[in-house]
């Protein structure tokens, strides 16, 4: 074996030369052990994050992360094991329909999955708010609860990725957060390591996501695409819009209540007759098409959409999903519920046709629905619910969005970045499209 010297690996990177497996490997679980001090890896981190990686150093390092811990293994289900993966957003919750919609049909859903932070919510926040709900569970819980339910939602254990939780910490403190080759790595190692079959990206652009343009999102969604396939694992990708929030509301108890409003069936009609859960239904239908499709559950897209369709419509989603709250402990009778709201009206008469929705995700934490550091304290109802979507006709008074908490006092710091947070335009503007395209892997 080579002499491993950490500063010749940094200095290789530094003159933009390419790493081998093995010294990417022998730095990573070195540092994973707490053999290696933060101050290479913030050096590494940075000349990653200026000279890249190629596509074999990023599977290189993909690797060596996911063998710091535990790889689930499902081999012995016999049925598919299939997650998805969102890049994340504002008002993003399909994953609470269409987990159930998948495992309904008798495909498995082993899904690890993160906490909000900054401007994007996360699933285990918003499960969490339904009273009781345990998303802390152990690997073996996890295990044995997807063998028999085909679903679960865990968070991240210590036992999953372990470099991946102090690289990323790193990174956060080290301005080296946005770099493709360790996006991708971190993304992949946690996916990888659910142990699944096959996995569907939902990879988000616009102005509440991670990638502005819908160009930059295309090419993570390649990269992570790359990865996925290195693995053997079947993978697609839909570059989804998030240029205005999904649904009708963001914030935790009011998401799960979109949620199971959809799988009873419900609508949400506003007062120019649209409904404003259609984005998330059908978002989730088209996602669970493509769990199903990778499953080989149905023989095209159009019959795995309308199987996902008879999910939802047959109430079998919603079953699944009382029964993924009871195994987990909560109690979804007692959805807490905000019980005092402020309306945001508008100025003008016109057509919406902006809405800065990082700055509604950063409203959303003013008002404690999420967290602008790890260890902030969530408030489960507080929340945003939107009136309008882009290109809707709005006149002087009518609503835009109302602020809901327990107090009246709680609404009022989101009040000045919700009522800059859009813009109207006096001549008509174009709705924007949910779903711009798909990737499908080979
Ligand atoms: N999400 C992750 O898990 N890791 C990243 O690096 C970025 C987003």
């Amino acid at each position: 074996m080579n002499l491993f010297l950490p500063s010749e690996i940094i200095k290789k990177k530094r003159n933009n030369e390419i790493l081998t497996d093995e010294e990417i490997n022998q730095f990573i679980s070195l540092y994973a052990k707490g053999e290696l001090p933060d101050y290479q890896m913030s050096a590494l981190l940075m000349a990653i994050y200026f000279n890249g990686m190629n596509e074999s150093e990023t599977l290189a390092l993909t690797k060596s992360m996911l063998h710091s811990g535990v790889v689930v293994d499902f081999n012995h289900l016999s049925q598919f094991k299939v997650d998805k993966h969102s890049t994340g957003g504002v008002g993003d919750k399909t994953s609470l329909i269409l987990g159930p919609i998948v495992a309904a049909a008798g495909v498995a859903v082993p899904m690890i999955s993160g906490r909000g932070l900054g401007h994007t919510g996360g699933t285990l926040d918003k499960l969490e708010s339904i009273p009781g709900f345990n998303t802390q569970k152990s690997l073996e819980e996890f295990k044995s609860l997807v063998e028999k339910h085909l679903i679960c939602f865990i968070g991240q254990t210590k036992e999953i990725c372990p470099a991946d939780k102090k690289i990323y910490a790193l990174r956060d403190v080290t301005a080296t957060i946005e770099s493709l080759p360790l996006i991708c790595a971190s993304i992949m190692s946690k996916k990888l390591a659910e142990g699944i079959d096959g996995l569907v990206l939902d990879v988000k652009f616009g102005s509440g996501a991670f990638m502005k343009t819908a160009e930059q999102a295309t090419e993570l969604a390649q990269n992570l695409m790359k990865i996925a396939q290195g693995y053997g694992k079947k993978v697609t990708a839909l570059i989804t819009n998030m240029n205005q929030p999904l649904g009708a509301f963001a914030g935790n108890s009011l998401e799960v209540l979109e949620c199971v409003e959809i799988m009873q069936g419900k609508s949400k009609f506003n007062h120019l007759g649209n409904d404003l859960y259609e984005d998330t239904r059908e978002l989730s239908l088209w996602l669970s098409a493509h769990m199903f499709l990778l499953a080989g559950k149905t023989k095209d897209l159009q019959s795995a959409y309308e199987l996902a369709k008879e999910m939802l419509d047959s109430g079998r989603a919603l079953a699944k999903f009382k029964e993924l709250c009871q195994i987990h402990g909560g109690n979804l009778d007692q959805l807490p519920m905000p019980s005092q709201k402020r309306v945001i009206t508008a100025e003008e008469n016109g057509f919406i046709s902006e809405m800065n929705t990082e700055k509604i995700g950063v409203a959303g934490i003013l008002i404690q629905a999420g967290r602008a550091v790890v260890t902030d304290v969530i408030n489960p109802v507080a929340g945003i619910e939107f009136h309008l979507k882009i290109g809707d006709q709005v006149k002087v008074g009518e609503p835009i969005f109302t602020i809901h908490g327990d107090t009246h006092q709680d609404l009022l710091p989101a009040v000045t970045m919700l009522e800059n947070s859009y813009k109207v335009k006096t001549t008509e503007v174009k709705k924007t499209e949910l779903i711009l395209k798909t990737l499908m892997g080979v």
